[in-house]
């Protein structure tokens, strides 16, 4: 008899200080029930694709529950954390006899009455179902600390930002869970913290001296028996866990898994100063002066407005305007009002539009103009980019606008700027271009290093900041953390 294994996700990555909640109705339009699960995400490079390609592998039967995953967005409600618990519990409970269960949690998700939404969903799927394994995959940028995984076998996080081996990680989780059922042997499992809150612009895994600790993580795995995860944190959800976590998962017992986390973190907690300042940041005027006076060039210069968190702050596209800077692209702006407002008006029209900065007051007044509406409909694709690879996006109401030197590209769900996709779609080339605004932290690298002129990191007055010191934190212990306490 094959093993049943069911798998089940809820993943949101929460800025807590953001008014933008997300509420039950996003998660149910995002969510994926079934044999449609497995349909739409069989062969994608995402979690719930890896786990299904390597469950056919193991030759387990895959019995999808439900997925829904809405991004990185503001904290979600409490009513769309019960939704999800509802969701995953009532399916699984329907799923008939399992032998164990894969869960595919963000990490990060923050909820005003649940001070630990991961652990909170564990815990509920453990005590449903108290004599089936539970293996956890989770994003890179999660928070967790021991007590999230109380309930769980193991957990692993993706090894890479950007997140191109999302389905790998779903690979790793599954084929943990088979050993532990194949074999009867539950590996050891540590978590360690060292103390280190860091901003997301720096939590790129190709940056030194991040990327050698990495490294450093993948030869033991080499030598050892067992899975690594350095995990960045996300400095902008405030829990008591937030931060860097190194969580090892080692088949020769608690111990060896404690030694390698402890190493590990040692390492992190050395280099602390030079991980945090890996990269230059800039301020919006020293931009202008490295774009001015304008010169083309053959490839565009990516400017970075990191700070943004909701895909809409207008500061980047006020600092841009009527510059002589060439022709700049701003894509996949979130602002679902303007881009209904185009719709209606057609290809071709002039409309009045504030544009952009509605999130919250931190996103920069909205850009008040007149714009031309270049394109406008429904969008959809299938993501051509490596993180999320063949993943469907559904775009909902979108419109191409110009103002002057900008062009806009206006959408009415928050999607990810990181590959070619935002200009392919209406048949434009990143190249078409001098400059490109984007909002990405770490996820435009894997398709932009290789395109781009230059990057230019700017920091705004927004929800993101690079110098966390500037956030107000209610919940983690900030005396203990590096940077303020150093
Ligand atoms: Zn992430």
């Amino acid at each position: 008899m094959k093993y049943r294994i069911a798998y089940a996700g809820f993943a949101l990555e929460s800025v807590s200080s953001s008014p933008f909640i997300i509420d039950q109705d996003l998660f149910e339009k995002n969510a994926l029930h079934g044999t449609e699960l497995l349909e739409k995400q069989k062969g994608t490079n995402t979690v719930a694709g890896g786990v299904i390609e390597q469950l056919e592998e193991e030759s387990m039967q895959c019995i999808p529950i439900f997925e829904s995953n809405a991004g990185a967005l503001g904290p979600a409600s409490d009513n769309a954390v019960r939704y999800a618990e509802h969701e995953i519990i009532t399916g699984l409970q329907a799923a008939g006899h399992l032998d164990g269960i894969v869960l595919f949690l963000h990490g990060a998700c923050w909820a005003p009455s649940y001070p630990d939404v991961e652990k909170y969903i564990i815990d509920a799927v453990h005590h449903a179902f108290p004599d089936t394994p539970i293996v956890v995959a989770l994003d890179y940028h999660g928070n967790v600390n021991a007590d999230t995984f109380t309930h769980a076998k193991a957990a692993v996080a993706y090894h890479h930002s950007p997140h191109t081996d999302m389905g790998e990680t779903g690979k790793r989780a599954v084929k943990i869970l088979s050993r532990i059922l194949r074999t009867g042997q539950i590996p050891g499992f540590a978590l360690a913290h060292p103390n280190i809150v860091i901003p997301s612009i720096m939590s790129a895994t190709a940056l030194e001296p991040l990327a050698s600790i990495i490294a450093s993580a993948r030869n033991l795995e080499k030598t050892g028996d067992c899975d690594i995860s350095v995990m960045a944190g996300f400095a902008y959800a405030d829990s008591p866990n937030t931060g860097m976590t190194v969580m090892c998962v080692d088949w020769d017992g608690q111990h060896a898994a404690h030694d390698k986390a402890d190493q590990l973190t040692k390492a992190l907690h050395a280099e602390r100063k030079a991980i945090s300042t890996a990269q230059p940041v800039m301020s919006v005027e020293q931009m202008l002066q490295t774009l001015t006076p304008f010169a083309p060039k053959s490839r565009p210069t990516v400017v970075l407005e990191h700070a943004d968190r909701l895909n809409d702050s207008t500061h980047g596209m006020h600092a841009l305007r009527g510059k002589p800077v060439g022709r700049v692209a701003v894509p996949f702006l979130f602002d679902p009002h303007t881009a209904k407002q185009a719709v209606t008006a057609g290809s071709g029209a002039e409309i009045q539009v504030a544009l952009g900065g509605h999130s919250s007051h931190h996103a920069g007044t909205p850009l008040t103009a007149t714009a031309k509406v270049i394109w406008s409909g429904e969008k959809s694709y299938a993501v051509s980019g490596r993180m999320m690879h063949g993943a469907q996006v559904n775009l909902g109401a979108t419109a191409l606008l110009e103002i002057d030197n900008l062009r806009i590209s206006v959408v009415s769900v928050f999607a990810f700027a990181i590959d070619g996709d935002p200009f392919y779609i209406f048949n434009e080339r990143p190249e078409d271009y001098d400059v490109i605004l984007l909002r990405s932290k770490t996820h435009y690298r894997d398709f932009y290093v290789p395109r781009a002129e230059q990057i230019l990191i700017i920091d705004t007055p927004d929800l993101g900041p690079a110098n966390v010191k500037q956030l107000i934190y209610k919940q983690l212990n900030t005396s203990t953390a590096y940077p303020w306490h150093q």
